[in-house]
């Protein structure tokens, strides 16, 4: 026997006792962005390498070292998406979507980086984009997180997850941020971990968003970017404060998120939970006004976030009610004769067609009846159809009840259609 070819590190088959779950969530997500006037949009999985440089920036963890990056057969430098607002700012500007008119747009897909799997970190995982271009004002961020609250509350997961927010100002507030940050750290130098010796050099906000808790107590007293803003941050800032009192969303206003990624400016947002160690942002967003233009656009305000659906999805594992959900079959057809082979696919397929909601298997493969009974009851089907001579010749159809305790009944089509429509 030859060996088996694995898959690769990092990247998880569905299977499907999952599969069923995945699409409820995919369903609630598709239906909540709907609801909320957003539209969907798709582009590739792979871009050019240029896209991710220069929206993601050069000295970021993401186009440091988690770069899925390649050159194909022309030579042309490529990468698996990472992520996706670059992508679909790209995409928005291609097909002049953004010319003067306001877009609320929403993907949902697989993303690519190479980091150290881990439980809630992959290197093939999937995320809810949403995204909308052309306001400027707070209203609008206001909108996308309540959109996100939604969806945690129509999963059942409000209770397990807190949101934070912060304003991260202007390119030139930060500025002056950073200087401050570089003051503050460098009398401490000795204390800093590799990366973060680093980042002073290159971008000392990340600092910040260091995951190493030896490097908490000097963080939390490190100089606080709020004390930085402007008027008009200020102001955006304490403007969508008010408005989501007024939605009653309940909020942490957390001086530590900066973001991993250079576009954000003003609002940034994550919603966090404790359940999930350290993998504990579930989804991170915030405004990115000087993206669209960094891209080749014209200047357009926008605001989104991405949703982290593996960490979602282990979060509602935690949740009774999440893992009962699996694809159920209402009925198997079960055929008890040569015969009633030819009979039983045209049975099964009109009974589909009269019964699009139906969901029916017809037993393949011509086994006894005794194993395609056990089959029928593994299947966990409500209803058992048999078919056998007698039945052919007198255009009739045998339904047992595997879920009630109800005398099984010999019925004719029409007889039978009504019994499963009314299930
Ligand atoms: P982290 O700090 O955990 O590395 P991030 O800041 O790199 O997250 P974003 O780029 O903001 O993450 O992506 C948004 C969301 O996508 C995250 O909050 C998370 O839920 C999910 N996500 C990001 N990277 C991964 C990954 N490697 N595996 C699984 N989910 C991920
Ligand atoms: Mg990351």
């Amino acid at each position: 026997m030859s060996t088996m070819i694995k898959a690769i590190r990092g990247m998880n088959d569905l299977t499907p006792e999952h599969s069923a779950g995945w699409q409820y969530v995919e369903a609630t997500l598709a239906r909540l962005a709907h609801s909320y006037g957003y539209s969907e949009i798709r582009f590739p999985i792979l871009e050019q390498t240029a896209l991710f440089k220069r929206s993601i920036g050069d000295v970021t963890d993401i186009v440091e070292k988690e770069m899925y990056s390649f050159e194909d057969r022309n030579g042309d430098a490529l990468s698996l998406r990472p992520e996706g607002t670059a992508c679909c700012v790209r995409a928005t500007l291609e097909h002049g979507l953004l010319y003067n008119q306001i877009q609320r747009l929403w993907y949902l897909g697989p993303f690519y980086r190479h980091e150290r799997p881990q439980k809630g970190r992959l290197r093939q995982f999937h995320q809810l984009g949403i995204e909308s271009f052309g306001v400027a004002t707070p209203d609008i961020e206001a909108e996308v997180i309540a959109l996100s609250a939604a969806i945690f509350k129509a999963l059942g997961l409000s209770g397990v997850v807190k949101l934070h927010i912060n304003s991260i100002g202007t390119a030139n507030t930060r500025q002056q941020y950073r200087e401050a940050l570089v003051a503050y750290f460098t009398p401490h130098k000795a204390q800093l971990d590799e990366d973060c010796l680093r980042r002073l050099g290159t971008n000392p906000m990340r600092i910040l968003d260091s995951k190493n808790p030896a490097l908490k107590p000097l963080i939390e007293k490190a100089p606080v970017l709020l004390d930085f803003l402007d008027d008009h941050s200020r102001l955006h800032h304490t403007t969508l404060l008010s408005y989501l009192d007024a939605l009653g969303i309940e909020y942490h206003i957390d001086p530590y998120i900066v973001r991993g990624l250079d576009y954000y400016n003003d609002t940034v947002f994550e919603w966090v939970t404790d359940a999930l160690g350290a993998q504990g942002t579930v989804c991170a967003g915030g405004r990115y006004d000087g993206l669209v233009s960094q891209l080749g656009g014209d200047v357009t305000p926008a605001v989104g976030f991405a949703l982290g659906i593996e960490r979602l999805i282990l979060l509602l594992e935690t949740q009774a009610s999440f893992t009962a959900i699996t694809a159920s079959i209402d009925a198997y057809l079960v055929v008890a004769s040569e015969e009633a082979q030819t009979a039983g696919l045209v049975l099964a397929d009109k009974l589909r067609t009269q019964l699009p909601n139906l969901r029916l298997i017809a037993h393949c493969g011509g086994s006894s009846v005794k194993s395609q009974f056990k089959k029928a009851d593994k299947s966990h089907a409500r209803y058992v159809l048999v078919l056998g001579e007698e039945e052919i010749r007198e255009n009739t159809i045998i339904l047992k009840f595997l879920r009630e305790e109800r005398p099984q009944q010999s019925v004719n089509f029409i007889e039978l259609l009504t019994i499963l429509r009314d299930h």
